[in-house]
C-alpha cells in the first residue's frame, strides 16, 4: 500500500515538474500539456444550441399561418405564412414533388407565374420546370443550399417544360440538362437563342434582386447580349447553376423584418469580374482533381446554423399552430431524419481529363505572379485545350439519390477559390 502511494506521488509530481520545465523531455512533455489541455475542455461547458435549424425548418410539413412576410436574409431566415406555387400552372411544372420545397412569399409566385406566362407568350419558352423554392417555414434547409430561407429564391431548370404534364415519379427521376461542355465553357450544341431570351426576360423585372448562373452562362450572355446590356448587371456568376438558373427577388417594399443584399454595382459584369471567375474556375478545377492530403487540415467547415442564429420571430414562425416538431431527447428531430431530399436536379459538375488538367497546370504556372501575363488577359485559352469528360448522359431512372454528403450543384460551390482572387458575390446561394 505504501509503494503504491510512493509511486503514485512519485508519477504526480514528475508529471507537475515536466509540465513546467521549459524543454522537458520529449515524452513527459507529450503527456503533461495534453493532460492540462483535456482539464481546461472538460471543464467548459458544452454550449446548449440545440439541434441544427435545418434539421427543426426540415421536419415541418405546413406553413405558419401567419401574416406573410420574408424574415431576416437570404441565407439567415424564415418564411411566415408561406403559399405554395401549384404544382401545375398553364406555363409551368413543380419538380421534385418529394421535396416540398415549392413555398414563397405571394410576391415570389405572382413572379413565377408572370414570368412563365410572358416567356412563353412573348420569347417561345415552353414553359418553366420549378425547382426548390422555400421549405413551408422556409428556414435552412437540410440537403442542397444555404439560401432559400425566406420565401424569395427560386431556381429554375434550364430545360425546357415537355408539352405534356409530368407523372409525380417522372418529376422525382428526370435529371435536368446540363448546359456546360467543360468546366469552363457553354456547349453550343445545347445553348440556344431562348435560353439567352429566358434569362434576360427573367432579368428584366423591377422586383428581381439577382439572378444567378454559372460562370461559362454568365460568358455566353455577355456575348449574346447585343446593345441592350443592362440587365447583365443582375444576372451574377455563381458555383453550380449550370442546369438551372437562380432567381433572387428583392424583399417587397414596406416588409418588415425583411433584409436585402446590397444592389449590384450597375456594372455589366462582363470584364473584369467575369475574368476572375474564370481564374477562379480554373484554380478550382485543379484543385478538385486532388485528393485531400492525408493530415492536412481540412477546409473550416462553418457549424449549422441553430435557431437561435435566426431572427427571433424565426421561433414564432416554427412554433405557430403548433408547428415545432419533436425533438427527441438525443437531440435529433425524427421528422427531419425522414424526410428525405429527392434525388439531385441535375448531373454532376464536368471535369477536365487528365491531359487537359496537365495542359491547365502548365498554363496556370506560367501565369503566376512574377511572370507578369495575367490570366483574365486570355479567357478563352483553357476551354480552347479542353477535352473535358462530357457531363454524364444520365438516363432518368438510374441513378439513385445523392450520396450521403455529396454536394447538389446548386450549393456553394465545388471549392473554395483562393482568397487572393476577388470574389464579387460572396453571399451564398
Ligand atoms: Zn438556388
Amino acid at each position: 500500500m505504501q509503494r503504491l502511494a510512493l509511486c503514485l506521488a512519485l508519477l504526480l509530481i514528475c508529471g507537475a515538474v515536466s509540465a513546467e520545465q521549459i524543454k522537458p523531455p520529449v515524452k513527459s512533455a507529450t503527456k503533461a500539456p495534453a493532460a492540462g489541455a483535456t482539464k481546461k475542455t472538460a471543464a467548459k461547458p458544452a454550449p446548449k444550441k440545440g439541434p441544427p435549424a435545418k434539421m427543426l425548418f426540415g421536419a415541418v410539413t405546413a406553413p405558419a399561418p401567419l401574416a406573410a412576410r420574408a424574415i431576416g436574409s437570404y441565407a439567415r431566415g424564415c418564411l411566415a405564412g408561406g403559399i405554395s406555387l401549384p404544382i401545375n400552372g398553364p406555363d409551368w411544372q413543380v419538380m421534385r414533388l418529394s421535396r416540398n420545397r415549392n413555398w414563397g412569399t405571394p410576391q415570389l409566385l405572382d413572379y413565377l407565374e408572370r414570368l412563365a406566362s410572358d416567356a412563353r407568350a412573348r420569347d417561345g419558352w415552353p414553359g418553366l420546370l420549378v425547382g426548390d423554392m422555400a421549405q413551408p417555414r422556409g428556414g435552412p434547409m437540410i440537403t442542397g443550399h444555404s439560401s432559400h430561407q425566406i420565401g424569395l429564391d427560386a431556381d429554375v431548370w434550364l430545360t425546357p417544360m415537355p408539352d405534356r404534364i409530368l407523372t409525380p415519379q417522372e418529376r422525382e427521376d428526370i435529371t435536368a440538362t446540363s448546359m456546360l461542355k467543360d468546366p469552363f465553357t457553354v456547349d453550343p450544341a445545347i445553348w440556344t437563342p431562348l435560353h439567352t431570351k429566358l434569362i434576360k426576360r427573367a432579368a428584366s423585372y423591377p422586383q428581381v434582386s439577382r439572378i444567378f448562373v454559372h460562370p461559362a452562362i454568365k460568358k455566353i450572355l455577355c456575348q449574346q447580349a447585343g446593345k441592350d446590356r443592362a440587365w447583365l448587371g443582375k444576372v451574377r456568376p455563381w458555383w453550380g447553376h449550370f442546369y438551372h438558373f437562380h432567381i433572387r427577388l428583392k424583399c417587397p417594399p414596406d416588409m418588415a423584418g425583411c433584409e436585402n443584399q446590397k444592389p449590384p454595382s450597375g456594372d455589366d459584369g462582363c470584364g473584369t469580374e467575369l475574368a476572375n471567375w474564370v481564374s477562379m474556375l480554373r484554380k478550382a478545377e485543379i484543385a478538385s482533381a486532388h485528393p485531400a492530403v492525408p493530415g492536412a487540415k481540412p477546409a473550416s467547415k462553418k457549424p449549422p446554423l441553430s435557431l437561435g442564429d435566426l431572427p427571433k420571430e424565426c421561433m414564432t414562425v416554427l412554433s405557430a399552430g403548433g408547428g415545432m416538431p419533436t425533438i427527441a431527447p438525443d437531440g435529433t428531430v425524427p421528422a427531419a431524419l425522414k424526410a428525405e431530399a429527392g434525388k439531385d436536379a441535375g448531373p454532376p459538375a464536368p471535369h477536365l481529363d487528365p491531359e487537359a488538367l496537365a495542359a491547365l497546370k502548365a498554363s496556370m504556372s506560367k501565369s503566376k505572379p512574377g511572370a507578369k501575363a495575367a490570366p483574365a488577359a486570355k479567357p478563352a485559352d483553357a476551354s480552347a485545350s479542353a477535352s473535358a469528360t462530357a457531363p454524364p448522359a444520365q438516363p432518368a431512372s438510374t441513378a439513385g439519390p445523392a450520396a450521403p454528403g455529396a454536394q447538389p450543384a446548386s450549393t456553394v460551390g465545388p471549392a473554395s477559390p483562393s482568397d487572393s482572387v476577388p470574389l464579387p458575390d460572396r453571399k451564398p446561394q
